[in-house]
């Protein structure tokens, strides 16, 4: 949980209550390196995020999901699921120092094919071929193993 203005990775709550979607809980924080308060969204565990579909329902935010939906659009690529985890990080580290509660999935789905971008082309490819219509990380995991079954 990094401070969003300064980076530093200690803070403490100053507030805490469940937020209006009762899927996580919203926490006020207080750096402890330059002071400045941000506020964070967190799952039980420390999953931060939720994840808003299109038709306006969210989902918390499942790492595992995307991971899956990753191993798919990198399959018989040269890429290995240490380096997967680490780009999931990277997106993950982004959303934190953004200080981001909550991201369309569709903006996630950007966010992916950002990192993507510079990591592997066909991945990226397989990527971007579904991603701008799935409603849902696990509409965009199907239509991934669907496209894996027509290679
Ligand atoms: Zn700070």
């Amino acid at each position: 949980m990094r401070c969003p203005t300064c980076g530093a990775s200690e803070s403490k709550v100053v507030d805490s209550r469940p937020s209006e979607d009762d899927l996580s809980i919203r926490r006020r924080r207080q750096c402890l390196g330059c002071g400045r308060r941000f506020t964070t969204y967190e799952r039980l565990g420390d999953n931060p995020l939720i994840v808003v579909k299109s038709d306006g329902s969210s989902e918390a935010y499942d790492r595992e999901k995307l991971m899956r939906g990753l191993l798919i659009a990198c399959a018989k690529r040269p890429v290995s699921p240490e380096q997967i985890g680490t780009l999931i990080d990277g997106i993950e580290n982004d959303l934190r120092n953004a200080s981001v509660g909550e991201i369309r999935s569709a903006d996630l789905g950007d966010l992916v094919l950002q990192k993507l971008s510079g990591f592997d082309e066909v991945a990226y490819v397989r990527f971007a071929s579904v991603y701008k219509d799935f409603q849902s990380l696990e509409e965009f995991a199907s239509a991934l193993e669907a496209f894996r079954r027509h290679e």
